[in-house]
This record gives C-alpha cells, structure tokens and sequence, in this order.
C-alpha cells in the first residue's frame, strides 16, 4: 500500500479530465489536482511543463495518477528509469476513465492503487504482473508488520511457482491464506516467516515485525542493538520498535538510534509488561511480541504537537513543512473556519473545531491528547507566532506541572502572515523598517497601544495593523488613525488588503487623508506607509506601492 501520508498527485493535460480527476478525490481527499497552465482552469496547482513536473513528483515519491496516454508518461519518465532507486505507483487514467493501467511501483502498492481505482470507477484494472494474477496476490509485497528479506530471491521464487514449481509455508502467515499458491507440504520450497536469520536458499524469507529491543543505559546504541539481535540470531528487519521508559521520552539519544535504524520508538511505564526476555544484557534486553500487531501496541509513541501557520488562505502560500504536519496529524484543533481551510482530511484525522475563545483551554486540550502519544496538530492563520496560538501554547506549558505535557514533542511551523501577504500584493510597503501591531484591547490596555502608535509615528515607522476593527471594538480604529495622523501627513500611502489568498480577496490602496474605518473590517490589514512609501502605475492597471531601502539625507 502507497504510505498513508503521502498523497497521489493527480495530473491533467487537458480539460475534458477535470471531472474524472475530482470523483478520485472522492478518494484520496488530499490529492492535489496539478493542470495545465491555461488549459485547465479548477486545478489546485497550475505546471508549465508536463515533463519537468512529472518527474519532480517522482522524484519527490508522490504517488502519480496521471490523465493522459501510458506513452507520455512512459516518455517523461524514462530519463530516471534506468537507476533503480525508489519508485512511487505510477498509474495512466484514461481522461474518460474507462481505462487503468498500473505502470511503475509494483512494490510500491501500485496494483492495489490501481484496483481501488477501477472500483470506483467500476472497470477492470489492466493488471500485467504474472505472479499477481495467478496467485491473486503480490508475494512480494507483504503487508504492514511484514518484510521481504530478500527482493531478488522473492522474484525468483515467483519465477519459479509460474514454472510449475510448488511451495509449502512454514510459519504464520494470515494474508497469504486468500493467496492461490500451489501449496504442497512436501515442496522442497518454502516461504518462511521467521524474525530469525537463516541461509537456506530454497526458502523465500519474509520476516515478521516481532522483536522488541528495550534499551536500559544510556550507553546502548545501534551498535549494541545489531550486536545483540546477532547474538539472538534475529534479523535486523523483524524489529518492531525500540522501548524506553517514559521518563527519558525527550532525550533526543534515543530518537536519533530509532532513526538510524529506522524503527519506530516507544515509551513504556515501568508497570508496562513485556513478554519474557530472549536475550539480555547491560544495555538492553530483546523480546519476541507473539505477532506484529500486538508488537505495534507495546508502549506509546512520544506525541507531538504542532503549532502551524497556514498563511493567508491559498495553499500555494502555505509552506511544505505544515503540509506535511497536517497530512500527518491525528488530530487538528483550531477555530472552525482554519481547520476548514486547512482540510479535507482523512476520516480517520480528528478535526476538533473549537470557537472557544479561551486560547489556554484549547491549548490545554492539545497537551492532553499529544500527551497520549497522538500527532496534533493546532492550526493558525498566517503565522501561528503573530497574534495567534503559538505564544497561548507556550504560556500553558510554562504554567504547568505536567511532566506529560512537557515531554511532547514541540514545534511552531511558520505561516506567511497577513502583513506579508498583503504586502507582497500592492508590492514592498514594508520594504523598509516597520512594526507590526494588533489594535485589540482584549488582552493589553488601551493605554499601551496608543503609546505604540505615538512612538511608532514619532519613529517614522511603517505599521501593520492587526484586528483593526470588531464589533466590539468600535472606536479603537478611529482614535489609532487620529494619533497617527498627528506624525504624518494625509497623502501618506495607505493599503488595505481584505481576505488576501482566500476566494473574496480584495487589495486597495488609499491614503491616511482618505481613510475611514468603514473601509476596514476585522478581515482586514492596514498598512500606513512611512514618509518615504510610493507609489506608481502598474501596467496592468492600478500602482505598485513599496517603501524605498535608503533614506534621503536630511
Ligand atoms: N496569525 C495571523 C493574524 C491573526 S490576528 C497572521 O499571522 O496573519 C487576525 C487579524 O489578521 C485579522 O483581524 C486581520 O487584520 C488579519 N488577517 C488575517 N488573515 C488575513 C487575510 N487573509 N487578509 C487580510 N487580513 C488578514
């Protein structure tokens, strides 16, 4: 199966695709539609060049899922075909979707991708690998909990059941019972599922995930851990995880062992019961969980909470990272409206959309569940650290006790804020030295946000202004542009952007003069230039705004 977290690109030559392209969202909800400059207006990302974007999404291993004939993708591809590095499902759709036809991936899942397809799109799958129809299933391709010892000795062995030869399995293996092997108990072939090590070469190794290594010093390393499955006779693929006790979840040592050798990491309670102990040592202990599934519910993983910015509203402007901490999220926590932008998720992501106003309860909350060893993400606009989540979260952190708490995995993901996207709209308005102010007197007096004002004039800095206006908030806007009006003169440079990156988007460019706060609402940034902010005609119409880098000298 194609991993959960990475999405199929869909991509469209032509117009006449767009409608078979969105019955596979139905599908995968977080496929990005990639179309055709000029040709196919409705894709989520616009490509100049078929070729060139073909290929960083294989390079990327983004699972494709292409509308157009097998013979230019096969084209665009062969460049990288040659190194066997690895390769993500490729797929050619029939722009009608009468047709499927599985390319590249075979190990990757991409038959499976292929027979998804063709259900929902009631044909018949072009399904071409030999073992796979007359076994009905991919020998080679076992599923979660399962590894492949060796990929040349599995194709061998399929070439050899497609000559007649006959197998016999030795082992539990649950999904191959659906299989049509030619199953003989006196066959001199095997398929063994085994955690253990063994040179036999009639037999096709598939190790299952059984072993758990629980690291008890601080000395044990990756070392120590191959040194000991050796000993046990165990190979390296059958581990199942790493444990280590709870208390040391945020010491970074253990994490980077678990990377290196590519297992998951889990925290057990010291009350925590493991099957008995195969092997033991100083360091750590190896132990036999009785199938890969109980394996995988030994301990919790150490959770981890995101606070990511979305940007302004277009998923172009929303950076990779928080893409990924989104596709990765088990649970997403935000204002409605963000967590709606942030979407569509998968049924099995939790979306908790709070319009609780108490930011440190919402923060509260994502503690508790990534406490639990969950993958929360909590969602902002713009920037999470610019009048958002990011400092709430931190504020609840400091004031707690929890050890639990503290253990979470951490991390803000920077979003592009209003001021920015509004900015780079109208052109560089903050080009030079500005400030950044939210004029809500929610949470600081009304005091200490005119002082600001005064000296952020006095300073001839240009300004953002954030929550300029509510219903609540009546007059605030008005009196903020009497005090500025005090440093600077009418004709000063005013833009006004309005649900920058979102369907509404609106930009105008005024003057302090001119301004009135019935121009400006709470979806709004105002941006008051500086003395020196201009402006000048754009070709297209309207004018480019920007503050220039020098100063004239007095
Ligand atoms: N964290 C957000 C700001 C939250 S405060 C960020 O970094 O952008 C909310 C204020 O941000 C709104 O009152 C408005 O002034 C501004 N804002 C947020 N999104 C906006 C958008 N898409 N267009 C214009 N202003 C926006």
């Amino acid at each position: 199966m194609p991993n959960a977290t990475s999405s199929p690109a869909i991509v469209l030559l032509g117009a006449a695709s767009l409608s078979t392209a969105k019955r596979l969202q139905a599908l995968y909800p977080q496929a990005v539609i990639h179309g055709l400059r000029g040709r196919v207006e409705g894709a989520e990302a616009l490509y100049d060049d078929f070729g060139a974007t073909l290929r960083a999404l294989f390079q990327s291993n983004t699972p494709i899922i292409a509308l157009c004939a097998a013979g230019i993708i096969i084209r665009s591809l062969a460049p990288l075909l040659s190194s066997k590095g690895a390769e993500p499902p490729v797929l050619a759709l029939a722009e009608d979707g009468s047709a499927v036809v599985p390319l590249l991936g075979g190990l990757a899942g991409v038959n499976n991708l292929a027979r998804e397809i063709a259900a929902l799109l009631a044909v018949a799958p072009a399904i071409t690998t030999s073992g796979e129809l007359r076994f009905g299933t991919c020998v080679l391709n076992p599923p979660a909990g399962y590894v492949l010892a060796d990929l040349a000795q599995g194709k061998r062995l399929v070439s050899d059941l497609l000559g007649g030869e006959h197998v016999r399995i030795d082992g539990a293996a649950p999904w191959l019972a659906e299989a049509r092997l030619p199953l003989d108990e006196g066959a001199s072939r095997s398929i063994r599922i085994s955690p253990e090590l063994t040179n036999d070469p009639q037999a096709l190794l598939i190790h299952p995930r059984l072993v758990l290594a629980q690291l008890k010093h601080a000395d044990a390393d990756t070392v120590s851990v191959r040194a000991a499955l050796q000993h046990a006779g165990l190979a390296e693929a059958a581990l199942a995880a790493l444990l280590v006790e709870r208390q040391q979840m945020a010491q970074p040592h253990w994490a980077a062992i678990a990377t290196e050798l590519k297992v998951p990491l889990r925290f057990i309670a010291v009350d925590d019961s493991l099957p008995e102990a195969l092997y033991s040592d100083q360091q750590l202990s190896l132990h036999l969980a009785v199938s890969p599934q109980t394996a995988a519910l030994i301990g919790q993983p150490r959770g981890r909470l995101s606070v990511v910015g979305l940007g302004p509203g277009a998923a172009d402007l929303m950076v990779p990272a928080v893409r990924q901490a989104l596709d990765q999220a088990e649970d997403v926590l935000g204002y409605e409206t963000y967590v709606t932008m942030a979407g569509p998720f998968r049924p099995e992501q939790l979306q908790h959309n709070s319009d609780n106003r108490e930011e440190l309860q919402r923060a509260a909350h994502a503690f508790e569940l990534a406490a639990q060893g969950r993958r929360v993400v909590m969602v902002s606009s713009g920037d999470p650290g610019v009048f958002a989540m990011a400092a709430a979260v931190l504020e609840a952190l400091e004031a707690s006790t929890n050890v639990d708490w503290h253990n979470v995995e951490l991390q803000m993901l920077p979003g592009v804020s209003a001021a920015l996207a509004t900015a780079a709209k109208a052109g560089a308005p903050l080009g030079h030295d500005f400030c950044m102010l939210s004029l809500s007197d929610n949470l600081k007096p009304w005091a200490m946000i005119e002082k600001r004002l005064e000296h952020a004039g006095i300073a001839d800095l240009a300004m953002a202004f954030y929550n300029p206006i509510s219903k609540s908030r009546p007059w605030q806007l008005g009196r903020a542009l009497e005090l500025v009006r005090q440093q600077r003169r009418p004709e000063t440079i005013v833009v006004l952007g309005r649900d920058i990156g979102r369907p509404a988007e609106a930009l105008s460019i005024t003057t302090l003069g001119e301004l009135t706060p019935e121009q400006v609402d709470m979806r709004t940034l105002v941006i008051i230039g500086s003395s020196t902010t201009r402006r000048f005609p754009r070709a297209e119409g309207g004018d480019w705004v920007y503050t220039p880098r020098w100063y004239p000298a007095d």
